[in-house]
């Protein structure tokens, strides 16, 4: 074996010199030296020691390389799934990454009053906004909607009983699920209606004296069609308010704006709902909000402020880089420019529009690339019948199959992340930023 100096010394390892100082280098190094030396006690022959230094400097600038490389990193969504919860949901507008930037690297005025020098609270910042957009009286941020839902539960329905409709009992992706929120929550849920049809009077024959809130969630990722019934939003709070007992909803995926004009026709707007009188209601910061990960909780302000008191809400609480990106992108919707979110971009994009770009792309793409009509998908739970139409670029190269060409593209830097459809490799445009477009062309070179 060489002298750990001279393998230190080797020019392959002279970008690393810093990480071999530290802990982490010598162990990397120690367990190289390790397998070279079981190698060379089980292998037969002889290898003259400058080539064995440089093949262990080279193995270890292998390891670190890749040790030291993020392993969160930037992909390219050709999936067409424009809020894909496993691809991280909403890309954030620049105009944020820059208001975060300005506040976090430095101090900030996060629980300060500047007017007064007085100690503040950091959901100020939120709530001046969302009683703008939503006209509701109060509001305060967690860290995602499902710690929402456990906190409101957990303020309102401790030790009591919360009503539903059984046909509400949603399993959102990622093991959230209605009933199983509701058991750690304390409270306890009194289920009403049957599978396809609850009617108010459900609810009303249901409450007695243990009966503390009245939920309602929105079903997200499925839909019941045929025999159905479920009460209106004015019946629920009629309810709520004539039996004196709060109401909650969550809304899930929390629209700011009605979606039909881009043929989505059942997601629920958030204003719709404090304007109808839900006493809580609360939503996602980074599904069609197109925000950062955040549970949103509006409403009247009495239940807010219990909400807020509850001394779950400090281990729920968000921190100054969600506040910083919230905030910007409240401020897009309140300025009314919606195309600095990148979601709304994407969903906004006209069919002729999509259609132009995969014309140019598959040219630019040459032989392999046939431009064809897709479907993309809203994604993260909303609106799952939805398709809305979009154009594309299926890739066909000789002697690649497209589970080989779906892997070397998902391996490729930035990996390019695709969907197989009818036994084709396609990009869908939808989710392709402009600016990706170059880069794409060049992995795909
Ligand atoms: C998505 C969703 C949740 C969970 O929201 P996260 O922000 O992912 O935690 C809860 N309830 C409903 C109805 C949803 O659609």
């Amino acid at each position: 074996m060489p002298p750990v100096n001279d393998v230190l010394q080797a020019p392959e390892l002279a970008a690393y010199r810093r990480v071999l100082d530290t802990p982490f280098g010598s162990r990397l190094l120690a367990e190289v030296m390790n397998a070279t030396r079981h190698e060379l006690a089980s292998g037969s022959g002889v290898i003259p020691r400058a080539d064995l230094t440089a093949r262990i400097a080279e193995a270890l600038a292998q390891r670190l390389s890749a040790a030291l490389q993020p392993s969160l990193r930037r992909v390219i969504n050709a999936s067409g799934v424009v809020l894909h919860t496993n691809l991280g949901r909403a890309p954030l507008p620049d105009s944020a990454i820059d208001h975060l930037r300005e506040v976090s690297t430095g101090y900030s005025n996060l629980e300060f009053g500047l007017d007064d020098g007085v100690r503040g609270k950091r959901d100020l910042h939120i709530e001046r906004l969302l009683r703008q957009l939503l006209d509701c009286e109060a509001a305060i941020v967690v860290n995602n909607n499902a710690a929402a839902v456990l906190l409101v539960l957990n303020t309102l329905g401790e030790g009591g009983e919360v009503i539903a409709s059984r046909g509400e009992q949603v399993e959102i992706g990622g093991s959230f699920r209605i009933p199983e929120v509701m058991a750690k929550s304390n409270a306890r849920l009194r289920e009403v209606g049957a599978t396809n049809r609850t009617r108010i009077k459900d609810y009303e024959k249901a409450i007695d004296a243990n009966t503390r809130l009245l939920l309602r969630v929105h079903p997200s990722n499925f839909r019941m069609t045929g025999f159905t019934e479920r009460p209106t939003l004015d019946e629920f709070v009629a309810l709520g308010r004539r039996k004196n007992i709060p109401t909650f909803e969550d809304l899930g995926s929390g629209s700011m704006l009605d979606l039909k004009p881009m043929g989505i026709s059942d997601e629920p707007v958030v204003s719709d709902s404090v304007r109808a009188g839900v006493d809580v209601i609360c939503f996602s910061g980074d599904k069609l909000l197109g925000g950062p990960q955040a549970g949103i909780i509006a409403g009247k302000k009495l239940y807010v402020e219990k909400i807020r008191q509850n001394p779950l809400f400090r281990a729920l609480r968000v921190d100054k880089l969600t506040i910083s990106v919230l905030e910007s992108v409240l401020l897009s919707y309140l300025t009314g420019t919606l195309d600095e979110i990148p979601i709304w971009r994407m969903l906004r994009a006209s069919e002729g529009e999509l259609k132009q770009r995969a014309e140019s792309l598959a040219k630019r793409i040459g032989r392999a690339a046939l431009v064809l009509q897709l479907t993309s998908l809203v994604g993260g739970g909303s609106a799952p019948e939805t398709y809305l139409p979009s154009w594309g670029v299926a890739l066909k190269i000789d002697g690649l199959s497209d589970a080989e060409l779906e892997k070397r593209l998902r391996h490729s830097e930035p990996p390019v992340i695709v969907r197989i459809e009818e036994g084709r490799v396609v990009l869908d445009l939808r989710t392709i930023s402009a600016d990706d477009e170059d880069e794409l062309i060049a992995v795909l070179r």
